[in-house]
């Protein structure tokens, strides 16, 4: 399938399962921690530089956006998790919302890309993430993100921290990148044609 992200378009928002879309067209979703990026991340891979809307507020943040790649296939963008100043009624949202995104019967999600701080050990939400989206079969990229704040001497130590911490085999896909750079970003593109296609 031959994909052209530059010809990202937002469809529409989804608060809750009634709104998703189960049209069969592939879905890749991007899972990330709030602040790692993930906008940042969209916005490099379409080069469209306010795709996704970077820093965007708490209490925003409590839904799926879905975007047309030209009408082939959708980049799903999941609500960030882990900001601390979340209210416990808006983390149950989430949580509810995530629950019925990873398990609607129509099996919605194509490829995930999980998005983590390459200057970080993940997290157990990074590593929760992760799992729903190993247990709902499909196949997954991991995205180390802000490769630009490491050293060059830091890298492959973090690398093997990053994938020992999520399990991760050695031909299981983990992509430095930074957004900021546009490190990463034709690796990430030819990693998602080819689970994709
Ligand atoms: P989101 O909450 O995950 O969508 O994160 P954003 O895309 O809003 O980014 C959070 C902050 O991190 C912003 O200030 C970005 O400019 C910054 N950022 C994102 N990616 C990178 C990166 O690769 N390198 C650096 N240095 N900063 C980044």
């Amino acid at each position: 399938m031959a994909l052209n992200f530059a010809k990202t378009e937002f469809v529409r928002s989804a608060a809750g399962r009634e709104q998703f879309l189960r049209d069969r067209l592939p879905q890749i979703a991007f899972a990330g921690r709030s602040n790692v990026g993930k906008s940042s991340v969209i916005n490099k891979l379409t080069g469209k530089k306010k795709l996704a809307f970077v820093g965007s507020a708490p209490g925003k943040t409590t839904q799926i956006n879905y975007f047309s790649i030209e009408g082939h296939a959708y980049l799903v963008d999941l609500p960030g998790y882990g900001y601390a100043k979340v209210s416990r009624s808006e983390k149950e949202r989430w949580g509810k919302l995530m629950e019925d995104y990873f398990q609607d019967e129509a099996g919605l999600i194509t490829l995930g890309v999980l998005i983590v701080d390459a200057r970080h050990k993940p997290t157990a939400d990074d590593v929760t993430m992760h799992n729903w989206f190993r247990e709902s079969g499909c196949p997954e990229i991991v995205v180390a993100n802000k490769l630009d704040k490491l050293k060059a001497r830091e890298v492959e130590e973090n690398l093997a921290l990053i994938r020992e911490t999520l399990d991760m085999d050695d031909e299981e896909a983990l992509i430095p990148f930074s957004a900021e750079k546009g490190t990463g970003r034709d690796e990430l593109l030819r990693s998602i044609l080819t689970q994709c296609g």
